[in-house]
C-alpha cells in the first residue's frame, strides 16, 4: 500500500523509513505543506499521513476524497486542524497517535522554564561575546513556587511530576481531574484563581472551542505580575497580541511559547534570508524576557520513533478492517 506523507522533513524520513522495513508499506515523502493547491498530489494515494500545520479542512479533503485517499493518518495528536464532519460525509477515515511521549513535551516545558528563569539564552550569547558579567541573570528558586497546570491529562501529568520533584506547589485546572495529580498533593482550582495564585501556568489542554484565548487580556489582567507563561499546547490557546501588552507592562514577566498561533505560515521552514512579515511575531521576538521555539516540544527520538510505529500501525489495522485510534467529530 502506498502512504504519501505531506510535510515531511528528513527526521520524519528516517524514522519512518525505520519503522516501514519489512511492513510491505510504500512511503512517498512529500516536503510540501497539505493546502488546496498541493492536494492534487494526494491523487491515487489510499493512505494521506498528515502533520498539525496541513490543512484539512472541507475543500482539502473533498479533493484528496475525489483522487482515491480513504484513510487520513494524522502523525500528531491533536486534530484540530482536521473538520471531522466533513471527513466524515466524505467517507474518510481519521486516525491519529493519541500518545507518543509526554515526556518529550513536558519535559521541552521544563527547558522553557528554566532557561527564561535563569536566562540561559542571554548567558549563551553574553559569555560568547567574551562579556562575563553577570547583570540581568538573576532568577529565582523554584523550590516552593505555586505552578499552574492547566489540562492534566498525559502530558499535563508528566510535567506536573517533574515540577513536584522541584519542590513546587501544584495547582491545577481541568474539567476532568486526574487522580494522579492529586496524589502528587494538587490542589484543583477553577480557572481565575488558578491564574491569580500561580508563579508559573504551564497550558497542556487541547485547542476546542472552549479553550480558544483561554489567555487573553482579562485573564492575563489576573496573573500575578511578572508571572511566567509557557504554551506548548496549541498557539490559540492565547491571544498573542494581549501578550505583547501584558510583557510591555511587565504583567507577564516571562513567556515561553512552542506554539503560536499564525505557525502554519511560518514554522518548520527557514525563512532566516526573508523579511519577517507576521509583526506579532516580529515583536515578540524583541523581549529579552522571552523564548520562541518552533513547534519542537515533541522532537525526540523517541517520540519520533513511537510516532512513526503508531501511525504505520494504524493504517495496517485500517487496511484489515480493524480501524483504531479513529477520530470522530
Ligand atoms: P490529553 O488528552 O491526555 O490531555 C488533555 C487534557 O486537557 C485532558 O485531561 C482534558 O480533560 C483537558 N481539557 C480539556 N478541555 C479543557 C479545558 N477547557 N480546560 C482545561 N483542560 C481541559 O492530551 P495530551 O497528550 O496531554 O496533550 C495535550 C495537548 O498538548 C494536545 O491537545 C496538543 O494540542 C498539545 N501537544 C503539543 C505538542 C508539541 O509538540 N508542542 C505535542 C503533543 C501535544
Amino acid at each position: 500500500m502506498r502512504i504519501l506523507l505531506f510535510s515531511s522533513q528528513h527526521y520524519d524520513q528516517e524514522s519512518f523509513s525505520q519503522a516501514a522495513i519489512d511492513s510491505g508499506l510504500e512511503l512517498h515523502f512529500q516536503p510540501a505543506r497539505l493546502t488546496l493547491d498541493t492536494a492534487p498530489l494526494g491523487q491515487g494515494f489510499a493512505v494521506v499521513c498528515a502533520f498539525i500545520n496541513d490543512e484539512l479542512d472541507a475543500e482539502v479533503l473533498e479533493c484528496l476524497a475525489s483522487g482515491g485517499t480513504r484513510l487520513i493518518a494524522l502523525r500528531s495528536a491533536g486534530y484540530n486542524h482536521v473538520d471531522l464532519a466533513a471527513a466524515a460525509r466524505l467517507g474518510l477515515t481519521v486516525v491519529r497517535v493519541p500518545a507518543y511521549s509526554p515526556h518529550a513535551v513536558a519535559e521541552h516545558a521544563v527547558a522553557l522554564i528554566l532557561a527564561l528563569n535563569r536566562r540561559l539564552h542571554r548567558a549563551y550569547n553574553r559569555t560568547r561575546d567574551g562579556d562575563f558579567t553577570l547583570h540581568g541573570l538573576t532568577g529565582f528558586d523554584l523550590h516552593g513556587k505555586t505552578v499552574g497546570v492547566v489540562g492534566t491529562g498525559q502530558i499535563g501529568a508528566t510535567f506536573a511530576r517533574i515540577m513536584a520533584g522541584f519542590g513546587c506547589r501544584l495547582l491545577a485546572y481541568d474539567p476532568q481531574p486526574n487522580p494522579e495529580l492529586l496524589a502528587l498533593g494538587a490542589r484543583y482550582l477553577e480557572l481565575p484563581e488558578l491564574l491569580s495564585e500561580s508563579r508559573i501556568i504551564s497550558l497542556h489542554c487541547p485547542l476546542t472551542d472552549a479553550t480558544r484565548h483561554l489567555i487573553n487580556a482579562r485573564s492575563l489582567a489576573s496573573l500575578q505580575p511578572g508571572a511566567m507563561l509557557i504554551n506548548t499546547g496549541r498557539g490559540a490557546l492565547v491571544d498573542t497580541p494581549a501578550l505583547i501588552d501584558a510583557l510591555k507592562n511587565g504583567q507577564l514577566g516571562y513567556l515561553g511559547l512552542d506554539v503560536y498561533e499564525e505557525e502554519a505560515q511560518l514554522f518548520f521552514e527557514d525563512r532566516s534570508d526573508q523579511p519577517l512579515q507576521d509583526d506579532v511575531l516580529a515583536r515578540l521576538l524583541t523581549f529579552p524576557n522571552v523564548i520562541v521555539t518552533a513547534h519542537q516540544a515533541f522532537l525526540t527520538q523517541e517520540a519520533l520513533a513511537a510516532i512513526a510505529a503508531t501511525t504505520l500501525d494504524n493504517v495496517l489495522h485500517w487496511a484489515a478492517g480493524d480501524a483504531r485510534n479513529t477520530v470522530t467529530g
